[in-house]
């Protein structure tokens, strides 16, 4: 999809705050610093749009982002962070739980990990969590630049078997550094508009 216009409609806690109209919506997921911003900005064009609320400290907010009056890309805030108090997890948590499990208008979470390394406990957590709710997930590996190309397919079959991955899920390698899975990653989102 070739994206001009983008829009962040609301950065909601709530429900009650989720914009209405009925867009399909993908959700997108990782842990702090695994290059999820890149990855949203590579996808729509922009250079800095999604920069946002990962800060430790700062409101954790789902920012909803309406993407050619098509659809709406939703960006969850990292997790994994080891600074976040307990309160603060929990909080995150729970607003997650609330929007996968109640927002029928969720089509796929994209779940960004890092291809260069086997997917960490808090990447298989939320891997589980989404099949356990059923959600289609579309695995992002990124960061393929940082990794010689020779060594894809091995780095791969690790992050698959690492979060056990179901069939019907897609595995894309991506680099937002030099624009690589980007076509493939549009026409995933696409076919389950
Ligand atoms: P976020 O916390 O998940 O949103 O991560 P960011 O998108 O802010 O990226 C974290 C760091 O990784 C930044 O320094 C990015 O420049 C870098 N980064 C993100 N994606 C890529 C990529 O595909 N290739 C390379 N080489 N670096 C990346």
């Amino acid at each position: 999809m070739k994206v001009n216009n983008v829009e962040l409609v609301i950065s909601a806690v709530k429900p009650e705050q989720y914009p209405e109209g009925g867009l399909p919506e993908f959700a997108l997921a990782g842990r702090s610093n695994v290059g999820k911003s890149s990855f949203i900005n590579k996808m729509i064009g922009r250079k800095a749009l999604a920069r946002t609320s990962s800060k430790p400290g700062k409101t954790q907010t789902l920012n909803f982002y309406k993407i050619e009056e098509q659809l709406f890309f939703v960006d969850v805030p990292g997790y994994g962070y080891a600074k976040v108090s307990k309160t603060e997890r929990e909080a995150w948590g729970k607003m997650i739980e609330r929007y996968i499990t109640a927002r029928d208008v969720l089509r796929a979470v994209l779940l960004i990990v890092d291809l260069r390394h086997p997917p960490t406990s808090d990447d298989r957590m939320m891997y589980d969590f989404l099949k356990h709710y059923n959600i289609p997930t579309i695995v992002i590996a990124t960061k393929a630049d940082k990794i010689p190309k020779g060594k894809w397919d091995k780095h791969k079959k690790v992050v698959k078997e690492t979060l056990d991955m179901e069939k019907g899920d897609p595995l894309i390698v991506f680099s937002s550094e030099i624009g690589l899975g980007f076509e493939q990653a549009w026409s995933e989102i696409e076919k389950r508009m």
